[in-house]
């Protein structure tokens, strides 16, 4: 199936990858739970400005420095993930030597090869989590996603698990583990109990954290400081009162119009 909207439109990028995401649940990549999801997100966007924030940017540049600083780094891939940027997330992992581990909440062997695939096809050199390495698994998760690839999450320090659910966030963060996600919605379970809440659209937060670690990899910053200093709670805050006064700009423009 081939995308034929022109660049022209002013929607294309999001019907791009609209697009993106359903070719992948053609291709048993993404769930169909993942298209719900994406337009979630999509909402949660709108009310964001599309655009990055720099509470996003902040939060973008903590992530990347954690997983610079990171003994073992690992980043969780689902099937909206390995659908909509798949070789920006081969890119950072490569980038931050994070291990790319393939954890899904709606579960299936095929849904797994063809998420391994996905990961081949943008240049993953290994790949973990695959059905017959999971043989650990994380406690208080009651679903498949606790079972975990012992040689990734289970001993991870950092684990960066964008576009995820709140349940296994929070399942990570009880085990110990300093939880990084991208989440366009600041309200959810997952934003709210993350270490690192990247208030972003992942098509736009993964490009941006690929030329922050380049940046940051030339630069003598301190990148522990980076980590001390960042408060998420604040950029929670920061990222309502932006929707808050996007909402409130909106609402004069059409008020004023009458
Ligand atoms: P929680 O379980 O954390 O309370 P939820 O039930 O919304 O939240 P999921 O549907 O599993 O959890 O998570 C998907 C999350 O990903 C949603 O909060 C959605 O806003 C967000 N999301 C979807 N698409 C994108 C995207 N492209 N970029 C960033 N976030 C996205």
């Amino acid at each position: 199936m081939s995308f034929s909207v022109p660049k022209s439109h002013p929607r294309y990028e999001s019907l791009y990858y609209r697009h993106k995401i359903e070719e992948g649940f053609r291709s048993d990549v993404a769930a169909a739970a993942g298209l719900i999801a994406h337009g979630r997100g999509e909402a949660f966007d709108y009310l964001l400005g599309e655009k990055s924030s720099d509470f996003a940017i902040e939060a973008q540049t903590a992530a990347v420095a954690a997983l610079l600083v990171a003994e073992s780094p690992v980043i969780s891939v689902n099937g909206n993930l390995a659908s909509l940027v798949p070789e920006a997330t081969v890119e950072l992992a490569e980038l931050t030597k994070a291990k790319l581990e393939i954890n899904l909440f709606y579960y299936s062997d095929n849904r797994v090869n063809a998420i391994y695939k996905a990961l081949e096809d943008a240049g993953a050199k290994q790949i973990y989590g695959l059905p017959e390495d999971l043989t650990a698994t994380i406690p208080e998760i009651d679903h498949n996603r606790r079972k975990v690839d012992p040689r990734g999450i289970l001993i991870a320090d950092w684990v960066f698990v964008p576009l995820e659910d709140g349940d296994r966030t929070q399942a990570l963060v009880k085990n110990n583990k300093k939880v990084i996600t991208v989440d366009l919605n600041p309200l959810s379970r997952t934003a709210q109990s993350a270490n690192v809440t990247i208030v972003n659209n992942i098509v736009r937060a993964l490009p941006e954290m690929i030329e922050i670690a380049h940046n940051l990899k030339k630069s003598n910053q301190d990148l522990r400081k980076i980590i001390e200093n960042y408060n998420n709670k604040q950029i929670l805050a920061q990222s309502l009162n932006k929707i808050n006064s996007n909402l409130q700009d909106l609402s004069k423009t059409i008020s004023d119009k009458n």
